[in-house]
């Protein structure tokens, strides 16, 4: 006998389709068949009458794997329908960890994501295989994409310091680039406004690049740029995917800051415009007008390098903070910021920041907006995460509807009991997906649910070339989500994040229900998925 049978679904099968009626049966990990199915029996029988079913989406941008090794059930992302994710995101994955310099490695990593500093078991890994195996033994709830990333192999090799690599340095990060892909990494990514990644040029990049390219790999990138260079940025990566033959990705797409809203359109032109040359290039995006970083990224580039040691002491050095200042202000991530729009979201040494604005902050105590960031890092020991709300609302109804535009979370699998600091956090973790449903489709109308659903599931595999998920069809695998059309919505706010989303009723996971009837099963099926 059949393991699932859903009657009577409203079927939305990934494929951009209207939706149509029919059941579903799933045996094992796999869908059996779908169709009108009058008398079929299985072990469980969900009655999906008004309800979607549809498949398991898909996460093209998640730091998970940071987050994983301590919640491996991703409570925040599978209550948003997420059956699949691509991590390793932003430069950053957890390993390798060489021998030499691991400890420097963890200390930089970590301060980057400070939101999970204190418990990763660290100590469990040290080669990329060695890490998918523990996740592996571990267990996960959802599948696992996963990329190794650019900033973590060059601070393994270089330590987090500026300058250019030796041959012999470059010969190492292509060594373990090549290592990280035969052990299981989908790809490379990028994270260039961060130390070290910000220190490679492009052709550091592109050397690493075609090692990486020659096996099949993506090239994922947070772009050098999303303000006022983000249409050379974009541009830059393209160039990559050009002189190395790898897809490219671009990573959270956004035209950051009031002054480069006008971006926007130009950069997607240019995505366009590779795609008619026969590049492989696609983007992603989350559906907030918020971005979400740590406070330490408004520093100039050469503030943050050299680990948080040398950036304390640089902080508390008065001649060097009036350099930082006049760098700030001439250029860089802090240029175009408006300082009522940065909301401290996680500051767990100074939890009365947590739901302010910077402004505010400085105001109150009567200091620039510099001034009260230098002083607050060093109160902090860095550790002061923010959300940026820099983005257009009219650009963010426009670049949802691109062709190439996929979705992401661009966060974390917390859980909303706390297993992990109670720092406030981006709502994305909890609710991108969601969101998409109840604002873009619903409320506004942007999408249809089915381009929607498309871009969540069926797009998004097709990008990956992942053949065997993203669509409702017999043979697939069974990652399915029942939503509840009218009822869906995100309810993580800036102020109250840790709030599941609403409406999300069952997740099947490989066969496996993960949500059932709105609640976390703690089933963990996920598997690491093999590139094909
Ligand atoms: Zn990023």
């Amino acid at each position: 006998m059949s393991d699932f049978l859903f009657k009577n679904a409203t079927v939305v099968d990934g494929t951009g389709k209207p939706p149509f009626e029919a059941d579903i049966l799933v045996e094992g990990p796999v869908i059996r068949q779908v169709g009108r199915m009058d008398g079929a029996r299985a072990k469980r029988t969900v009655d999906a009458q008004g309800l979607v079913v549809c498949p398991g989406f898909i996460d093209m941008h998640c730091h998970a794997d940071f987050s994983l090794p301590i919640v491996p059930s991703a409570d925040s992302l599978v209550h948003q329908g997420i059956t699949t994710a691509v991590v390793g995101q932003c430069g950053l994955s957890p390993a390798p960890l060489p021998q030499s310099n691991r400890e420097e490695v963890i200390v930089g990593l970590s301060a980057i994501l400070s939101e999970v500093e204190e418990e990763i078991p660290w100590s469990e890994w040290s080669s990329f295989g060695d890490y998918l195996l523990f996740l592996r033994r571990l267990g996960v709830s959802l599948n696992v994409v996963p990329l190794v990333g650019q900033g973590t192999i060059r601070s393994g090799i270089m330590g987090f310091r500026e300058g250019r690599a030796s041959e012999e340095q470059m010969k190492g990060m292509q060594e373990e680039a090549a290592k990280a892909i035969q052990q299981g990494a989908w790809g490379l990514s990028t994270g260039l406004i961060y130390p070290p990644g910000s220190y490679a040029s492009t052709d550091e990049l592109k050397e690493l690049m075609q090692v990486v390219a020659r096996e099949g790999g993506f090239y994922f990138s947070h772009i050098r740029g999303e303000s006022e260079t983000l249409v050379e940025a974009v541009a830059e990566a393209i160039r990559i995917g050009r002189e190395t033959g790898a897809s490219v990705q671009i990573s959270h797409f956004k035209a950051a800051g009031r002054q480069n809203w006008g971006e926007s359109k130009k950069a997607l032109a240019l995505i366009d415009q590779a795609c008619k040359e026969g590049l492989d290039v696609y983007t992603d995006m989350y559906p907030y007008t918020a971005g979400s970083t740590t406070l330490v990224a408004f520093l100039p580039e050469w503030a943050q390098e050299g680990g948080k040691e040398a950036v304390l002491g640089r902080l508390s050095d008065s001649a060097i903070r009036i350099k930082m200042t006049e760098d700030m202000m001439k250029g860089g991530f802090a240029k175009s910021v408006e300082w009522d729009t940065v909301l401290i979201t996680g500051s767990p040494r100074k939890p009365e920041y947590q739901g302010l604005l910077v402004s505010d902050l400085a105001a109150r105590v009567g200091k620039t907006a510099h001034v009260w960031i230098f002083d607050a890092l060093l109160e902090t020991n860095l550790q002061i995460h923010i959300a940026l709300f820099a983005m257009s609302e009219d650009n963010r109804k426009r670049e949802i509807r691109h062709p190439l535009m996929t979705f992401c979370t661009d966060g974390m699998g917390f859980t909303a009991m706390g297993s992990l600091p109670r720092s406030l956090t981006h709502p994305r973790s909890y609710g991108a997906f969601p969101r998409i449903l109840s604002h873009y489709v619903r409320e506004e109308g942007i999408l249809s649910l089915e381009e929607a659903v498309h871009k969540m599931s069926g797009l998004a595999a097709k990008r990956l070339n992942l053949k065997d998920r993203g669509l409702i069809k017999p043979g697939t695998a069974a990652d399915l989500v029942v939503f509840d059309p009218v009822k869906v919505r995100d309810r993580a706010t800036y102020d109250n994040p840790h709030q599941y989303a609403e409406g999300i009723l069952e997740v099947i996971v490989n066969g496996e229900p993960v949500i059932h009837e709105g609640s976390h099963t703690g089933s963990r099926p996920g598997r690491i998925l093999n590139r094909l």
